[in-house]
């Protein structure tokens, strides 16, 4: 089943809901960036988060999530949009690390909580918006959560997770839910949704059960959910040989010399997908003349 995210209300209103299945994108980015287990939990964690806050931008915004922890895995960077695609990548995608004391994967452990949680929109002003908020947790949805009521004054709870196969390693299934409580909610409102937001299980079990995130909302809010949206998510890179061509030229008229002197040729990797792009001895003589033309 491809992946989406459902978005929609409850209690007349006054909560927000969204709620994400992630898996294949999770998995692409496995894939492509080639992470150790623990390392695809945490990059997949901020991915499905990622790929929730992007739906919440409108038109050509976009954001990135950037998360530094001072941990082994060094940053998470992810990307998204308001069409739903998502990219992202870690320093490291080859930690180990380790299980924690519930037999789980550790991503505190390699995530680190000596640092920050950093969302940059690009909302087409001409200062991007920036909030940010210290790793509180390392877990990331507790995190996630506290960003939202910190950086954002929206009170929210927060379920993420990305269960791997056991076997390869590959992704078995991968989601999360965001409820974001709005003003207007009576005490007894908010009591009500804490509890049942406590019974649900972890995300991953459901999901793993063939619940969809439809399903998993409605178990929430079983009288009151309205779902207004369902949209398709999908990893997405937006690089293009153009974009690198530009990456090669502000390196400079020397070190393009030095390159096309000692190398012939040059190759090119986005950090985000980790495509190649091979530039030719003539490609580069034409980077060059426009160094030297800058
Ligand atoms: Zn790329």
């Amino acid at each position: 089943m491809p992946d989406y995210i459902v978005r929609g209300t409850a209690l007349d209103g006054k909560v927000r809901v969204f709620a994400v299945q992630s898996t294949e994108l999770v998995e692409e980015l496995r894939r492509r960036q080639g992470t150790y287990p623990v390392v695809t939990a945490a990059l997949g964690r901020t991915a499905t988060m990622g790929a929730i806050m992007g739906i919440m931008l409108k038109g050509e915004e976009k954001l990135t999530i950037q998360i530094s922890g001072k941990g082994p895995v060094g940053q998470i960077v992810v990307d998204a949009n308001a069409f739903g695609d998502v990219r992202g990548y870690v320093t490291h995608p080859d930690v180990l690390g380790g299980a924690n004391e519930l037999g789980k994967l550790d991503v505190r452990g390699i995530v680190g909580t000596d640092g920050f949680l950093t969302v940059i929109k690009d909302l087409g002003m001409r200062e991007p918006y920036r909030g940010q908020v210290e790793l509180i947790s390392g877990e990331l949805g507790e995190d996630f959560a506290y960003y939202f009521s910190q950086s954002e004054q929206t009170p929210s709870a927060v379920g993420v997770g990305v269960l791997l196969n056991r076997e390869d390693a590959s992704v078995r299934v991968a989601g999360g839910f965001l409820i974001q409580l709005l003003p207007g909610l009576e005490d007894k409102e908010i009591t009500e949704i804490e509890r049942s937001v406590g019974q649900i299980p972890s995300v991953t079990s459901i999901l793993a059960d063939g619940t969809t995130p439809e399903g998993l909302l409605q178990r929430v809010f079983p009288d009151s959910l309205r779902l207004l949206e369902k949209v398709p998510i999908q990893f997405k890179c937006r690089c293009d040989r153009d974009r690198l061509k530009s990456v090669l030229v502000s390196l400079g008229e020397q070190e393009l010399r030095d390159i096309l002197v000692k190398e012939g040729h040059a190759e090119v990797v986005c950090t985000f997908c980790q495509d190649e792009y091979q530039f030719d001895k003539e490609d580069l003589q034409e980077l060059l003349n426009q160094a030297v033309n800058r």
